[in-house]
């Protein structure tokens, strides 16, 4: 018997701004394409920004390193978030305070064509419209990109924003058949 999957695509936008940021984003995209159910299919530079805060940017907080990943998911959204919160885990996540430093951020910024509204997991992300440090990563792994209800990710302002900085490293991803 042939077992036919349905498989989708999906956005991920990772985020470091402890630790050895560079090496954490690396293990995460191999953890991510590890997971039973998701194959990475491309993946962004690294881009360095400021972090911000629930009052603005926080220049005196530790930087950014940020990346998106796509992958083909058989997984549903809140498997795939699952397996996302899991890594987070073992990198050391805690959740303290609002937009806090962290070791590891996987958000889910859209699965398809879907569009949900739970606390859990809204879809597309809700600030994902308006942030540069996930569009301008989003263009370099895809330069159609489309975001649900916003229309083509190079048309919206976050978009062509200068706050993040090109950060010189190693692809993050060899892309399929290595
Ligand atoms: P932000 O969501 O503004 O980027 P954050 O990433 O710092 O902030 P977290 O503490 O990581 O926020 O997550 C808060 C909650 O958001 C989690 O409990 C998670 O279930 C929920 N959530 C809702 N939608 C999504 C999504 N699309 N991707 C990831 N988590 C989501
Ligand atoms: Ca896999
Ligand atoms: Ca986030
Ligand atoms: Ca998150």
């Amino acid at each position: 018997m042939t077992r036919m999957r349905v498989v989708l695509p999906a956005v991920i936008a990772l985020g470091s701004n402890l630790g050895d940021r560079e090496s954490i984003l690396r293990s995460a995209v191999r953890e991510i394409d590890a997971i039973e159910g998701a194959t990475v299919t491309a993946a962004s530079g690294l881009v360095e920004s400021h972090a911000v805060k629930p009052d603005g940017v926080d220049e005196a907080a530790p930087a950014y390193l940020n990346a998106i990943v796509l992958v083909a998911s058989a997984l549903d959204p809140d498997g795939l978030l699952d397996e996302l919160n899991r890594i987070e885990a073992d990198h050391g996540r805690t959740r303290t305070e609002r937009w806090g430093d962290r070791t590891l951020d996987l958000d889910l910024i859209s699965f398809d064509g879907l569009r949900d509204d739970r606390e859990r997991l809204t879809l597309p992300h809700p600030r994902a419209w308006q942030r540069p440090f996930v569009l301008v990563p989003w263009l370099q792994a895809d330069p159609d990109a489309v975001l649900l209800g916003r229309g083509r990710v190079d048309a919206l302002d976050a978009a062509r924003s200068d706050e993040v900085r090109p950060f010189p490293a190693a692809p993050l991803f060899e892309g399929a058949g290595r």
